[in-house]
Order: C-alpha cells, then structure tokens, then sequence
C-alpha cells in the first residue's frame, strides 16, 4: 500500500491562508503550488524511470505519445487542458472544474482517473 505521506500528498500541509485581499495568490500559496508541482515530477519520472526498465518502451515512445495526448484538446500546447463538456442530462456546457451540472445539478460522469483532478 503506498502512503501518500511519503509523497508529501497530505493536504493538511496546504497553506492555510488560500489569498491576499485582493484575491491575488500570495507567496506562500505560490511556493506550495511549486512544491506540489516538483513532487509530481519526481513521481511522474519514477514512475517514467521504472516502465523504461520493466518495459522497452523509450523516449521517442513517450514523446509521440505527449504529443498524441496534447493534441487532444485541440492544440499543441504542452498542456493537457480541460475542455468544456456537456451535461449527460440536460446537454448544457459543464465546467471541466465542476462535479455537477450548474443548471440541473446532474452528478459528472467520471469515466476517468484524471477526470477526478
Ligand atoms: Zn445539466
């Protein structure tokens, strides 16, 4: 079992002050953003490292595949950006941050991992 502990992942470590007054993320809000971005990292290039040496995928396969990935949201950008959705009940758009429809209040479907983040 792996202990999110270890990765740092425990929110509770998340500044308690989320802003400034004037809704601007201030330096502590920053620094944890960075933090949590480097361990993401770090796993990600673990999890990257140890698939190399069980598997003899390389570089030019991940590559293709970031590739692959980034344009599915329209553009190549290097990021994989949430698109706006549809709602299953009431077809209207469906912010990619909401866990339910704003108009009827529909639960998202989740028919991902990354569909949670
Ligand atoms: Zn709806």
């Amino acid at each position: 079992m792996i202990n999110p502990y270890t990765f740092g992942m425990d929110s509770s470590s998340r500044p308690t002050t989320s802003s400034t007054p004037s809704g601007a993320a201030d330096a502590s809000d920053l620094r944890y953003l960075e933090d949590r971005v480097d361990r993401l990292s770090l796993i990600c290039m673990a999890m990257w490292s140890l698939l190399q040496d069980k598997t003899k995928l390389t570089e030019e396969d991940l590559m293709e595949r970031v590739k692959m990935l980034d344009l599915m949201d329209g553009k190549e950008d290097g990021k994989a950006t949430k698109t706006v959705s549809k709602c299953s009940r009431c077809e209207r758009p469906m912010n990619a941050r909401h866990k339910k429809c704003i108009y009827c209040g529909h639960a998202k479907l989740i028919s991902s991992a990354f569909d949670a983040l």
